[in-house]
């Protein structure tokens, strides 16, 4: 399905389309908008700029701090075609997530929003590689400025590092996942080869899901790069004034997150504002079968489903290439991904060539680990490439799915303790560590817990230093001076005691027992 030649650059993809349709709109944010030809233009001067004014190298990091807007795509873009790896960041993390991504990575650039470059600036310990802090906006612009008209760097492409992208893994921090130009330009032919066609170049796509999360940035900005239509930008998701914009900008295709859709699903103007939709498409999290329901009954349209990781660059499997999605299901593989379901218990499949089948589940309702292989997958975490795919290019997702007997893949439990909240990754030992830096608490866990309207929410179990007192409201505000809201526990329990396993750690599952069955 790749028929990108060998050491193609995703940023190829805008100039592409920019020779073909220069004076179709590309990107409209509010009243600005840029043409195709323009963001090239803007492409070209931003990665003049990074190399000349800025004198990075390839393969240099550029952290992007920012929420949806104009600046977000000419910086990304900028960084790619100018060869160095963009760093897409969560533009509301605290001083201490900044700070661990910025020196972990040794980013040698920031570009973010002025409350991002105000908490980095007023950092105990500055990020040590960290040389250029750019402001959005004003900033931005005239760093663009100065390089426009200057020549434009050769860059690489192919195996080269083209995102890297901080994801829980499976423990201890968030990890840099290194997505290459291959490796992103491999899911969107994927994603281009599903039929009928996800998008087409007359088509509007509302793109509300963050830039800096995987799904925004690749299936988002990337397919509307690669199909060569227009999408339209919005920085915070406003159910009511997102809905009226689906109408009045003639939005035809919306790209969303559950908590989107459920909040879509409640509104009286929903069949009328999507009258004009032909596509809606729902990723990052399980969708709410009841809110399925409901968009289908008012707009006789369903809303499809993808799955994957950012490790996947990211989409796996959709509904789109069932012929009727099932409520709950996330669909079958794309063309290009090699799935299969793997005994928990029998592991490492692909590492030993003659054991190949020994440990794939029976199928039949028989859930197995998701493990999988194709041109889309990371070349493991940074800065080593560790955990990433095995010897025969296999790698283990994490997650666990059965097929049912018309080949439909369902989600039913993930090994890792990852906790969703409206999409986002939240990883317990994270949220754990913080609470134990308050002198009161004792020991502390933490745990996923279903939340109607962000999937899941965090619930942290909180036993006390003896004699002291701590409310709930004091442990949340404790934890959103070192975490993104979306992290903080919005649920405490205070308990005397935790349960343990033989070897000393806490036995969740047991916490989970009485509390949330
Ligand atoms: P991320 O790397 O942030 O994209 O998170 C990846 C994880 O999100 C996966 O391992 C899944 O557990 C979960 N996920 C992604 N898509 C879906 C979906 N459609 N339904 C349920 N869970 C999903």
């Amino acid at each position: 399905m790749n028929d990108d030649e060998p050491g193609s650059n995703l940023a190829d993809l805008v100039r592409e389309v920019a020779h073909r349709s220069p004076d179709q709109a590309a990107l409209t944010f509010g009243e600005q908008s840029l043409t195709w030809a323009q963001l090239d233009a803007a492409v070209d001067a931003a990665a003049a700029a990074f190399t000349g004014e800025l004198d990075l190298r390839a393969g240099d990091r550029v952290a992007i701090a920012l929420p949806n807007g104009l600046d977000f795509p000419v910086a990304y873009f900028g960084a790619l075609r100018a060869g160095l790896t963009a760093l897409p960041v969560n533009p509301s993390y605290t001083g201490r997530e900044l700070s661990w991504i910025l020196t972990d990575s040794a980013a040698s650039a920031l570009i973010g929003t002025g409350s991002v470059i105000d908490t980095v600036t007023g950092l105990d310990e500055p990020p040590p590689a960290l040389r250029h802090r750019i402001t959005a906006g004003q900033g931005l612009a005239e760093l663009i400025n100065s390089g426009r008209g200057k020549p434009v760097p050769a860059a690489g492409g192919g195996e080269d590092l083209a995102v890297l992208m901080y994801t829980s893994g499976t423990s201890g921090r968030p990890k840099g996942a290194m997505l290459s130009h291959r490796a992103l330009l491999a899911n969107l032919d994927q994603c281009a080869s599903i039929q009928p066609a996800v998008l087409q170049t007359d088509d509007v796509v509302l793109l509300v899901v963050p830039m800096f999360h995987i799904f925004g940035l690749n299936p988002g900005l990337g397919m509307v790069a690669r199909t060569g239509c227009s999408a339209v930008l919005m920085e915070r998701f406003d159910p009511v004034g997102s809905l009226k914009a689906i109408q009045e900008r003639g939005i035809t295709n919306v790209i969303g997150a559950p908590p989107m859709f459920l909040a879509w699903s409640l509104l009286p103007e929903l069949a009328e504002c999507f009258s004009g939709v032909r596509l809606a498409v729902s990723g990052a999290a399980p969708l709410d079968q009841a809110a399925q329901r409901r968009l289908l009954d008012a707009t006789g349209q369903h809303v499809f489903e993808g799955y994957g990781l950012t490790e996947t660059a990211p989409v796996l499997s959709s509904t789109l290439m069932c012929e009727v999605p099932k409520p709950g299901s996330i669909g079958r593989e794309l063309p290009g991904v090699e799935l299969r379901l793997v005994d928990p218990a029998g592991r490492d499949v692909g590492d030993d060539e003659d054991d190949d089948d020994e440990d794939l589940v029976p199928g039949g309702d028989e859930p197995g680990e998701i493990v999988v292989r194709g041109q889309h997958l990371f070349s493991g975490y940074w800065p080593d490439g560790a955990g990433g795919p095995d010897s025969q290019g296999w790698w283990s997702t994490g997650d666990v799915a059965y097929r049912d007997d018309d080949g439909d893949l369902f989600l039913v439990d993930r090994i890792k303790e990852l906790i969703l909240v409206s999409g986002f990754n939240v990883y317990p030992r994270e949220i754990e560590d913080v609470l134990l830096g308050h002198p009161s608490i004792e020991e502390a866990a933490v745990l996923g817990v279903d939340h109607p309207y962000t999937g899941q929410a965090v619930k942290a179990y909180v036993v006390l230093a003896e004699g002291a007192t701590l409310t709930a409201d004091e442990v949340e505000q404790f934890c959103a001076r070192s975490l993104a809201r979306f992290k903080c526990p919005t649920a405490v329990d205070f308990v005397s005691t935790l349960p343990h396993s033989a070897t000393g750690k806490v036995a969740k599952a047991r916490l989970r027992e009485p509390a949330d069955n």
